[in-house]
Parts: structure tokens; sequence; C-alpha cells
């Protein structure tokens, strides 16, 4: 089984992502957590590039398909095999980022960005996508609240940037609805995590 959390800034992915291994663990199932871009030394290494402050000449096509070929070399090294031994895979952001963020908010499309990242997953995609939905005012604001929490290039877009990559991931939703389930982030964590848990449950039953 494969399950991902997308959201904007601030939406507490990292959070539910810990709240339901838990749970899965709870019921003797093996777990891997894990996120993009990175999770194996090769795509982070493309993060680092791709977030690194001073590489404010980036393209946003260079930017997009070096989300994919992260994206790519993760799922052929990792996702892939975990799905294969019957592992449940939770992983902090996938397809739908790149749709809400390149495609979107970037305006680079989002048939175009849809086209590379079909070549990079070879249509392997999650079971269930959870969208965490918050105002990005709200999300931005967790944040800058967070002192221990590094700042990267594209922390450092503004709010009307953070308002379409919203809208980006509110089309994608609305053109994967059966894939895309769609949580309020302004909930609490535990809240949040019950809505959460109540979709992995009836995925994972059958
Ligand atoms: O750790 P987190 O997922 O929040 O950081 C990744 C950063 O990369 C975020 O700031 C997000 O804006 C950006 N990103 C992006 N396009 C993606 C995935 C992430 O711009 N497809
Ligand atoms: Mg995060």
């Amino acid at each position: 089984r494969f399950i991902t959390i997308e959201g904007g800034e601030g939406a507490g992915k990292t959070t539910l992502i810990g709240l339901l291994a838990q749970r899965c663990e709870a019921q003797g199932r093996e777990v891997v957590t894990t996120r993009e871009p990175g999770g194996i030394p090769i795509a982070e290494a493309i993060r680092a590039v791709i977030l690194d402050k001073a590489n404010t000449a980036m393209d946003a096509r260079t930017e997009a398909l070096l989300y994919a070929a992260a994206r790519r070399q993760h799922l052929a090294e990792k996702v892939m095999p975990a799905i294969a031994r019957g592992a449940v895979v939770i992983c902090d952001r996938f397809v739908d980022s790149s749709l809400a963020y390149q495609g979107h908010a970037r305006g680079l499309g989002f048939d175009e960005v849809w086209e590379i990242n079909r070549f990079a997953t070879e249509g392997c995609m999650p079971d269930l996508t959870l969208y965490l939905d918050i105002a990005p005012e709200a999300g931005l604001a967790r944040i800058h609240a967070d002192a221990d929490r590094e700042v990267n290039r594209l922390d450092l877009e503004g709010l009307a940037f953070h308002r379409r990559v919203r809208e980006g991931f509110r089309q994608a939703a609305e053109r994967f609805p059966e894939r895309i389930v769609t949580l309020d982030a302004s909930a609490s964590p535990d809240r949040i995590a019950d809505a959460a848990w109540a979709q992995v449950e009836a995925r994972l039953s059958h």
C-alpha cells in the first residue's frame, strides 16, 4: 500500500505521518515513512541543489525535471521495493506537490508537469493521498514560530505564490477525486489524525 501526504508549508504533514505510522505499527504492519524530494542519498543530493538559497537562477522547467528525477530514483530504489514486500509506505509529498508548485504556482501547466511525472513514475501512483488544506497565512505563521526549522529557497516565496500552491492542490483534488481526500489542517493534530486514520484503515482493509 502506498499513501502520500500533501499540503503547503506548515500544514502539519510531518506530525500526521508520525501519528499514522504509530497506528499502522500498532496493527503489526511494516511501515516505511519517507519524504520527497529526498528519502535516499541520490534524491537528497538533488533536493539540496533545488533548495539551496544560492540557486536563485534556477529555471522553472529545470526545477520540475529535478523534482521528477528525485522522485524517480526514490520510487525505484525505496518505494517500489517496499510496496512489493507488502509494507505500508507513507510519503511526505509526491506528484501532487509538483502539480501544485511547478504546474500551477510556477505556471508550467498541469498537463505538462503530469507528462514528465508519468515518465518518472511509470504509473506507480498512491492508493490514497491525504491533502492537508490550510490557509497559507496560517501555515506560514506556524513555520515562522518554529525557530529550529531551516528556511529554504522556496520558503522565501511570497504569500501570492503560496496562495497559488493552495489553488493548485485544490485543482489536483478535483482532478483525482477517488484518490485525493482533503482534510482541514486547521483542526487539532489528534482530530486530523483521527480523520486521516479512518481513510487509511478503509484502504488497508481491502
Ligand atoms: O520539507 P518540505 O517538504 O516542506 O520542503 C520542501 C520544499 O520544496 C518546500 O518548501 C516546497 O515549497 C518545495 N517543493 C516544491 N515543489 C515540489 C515539492 C516541494 O516547490 N514538488
Ligand atoms: Mg515538512
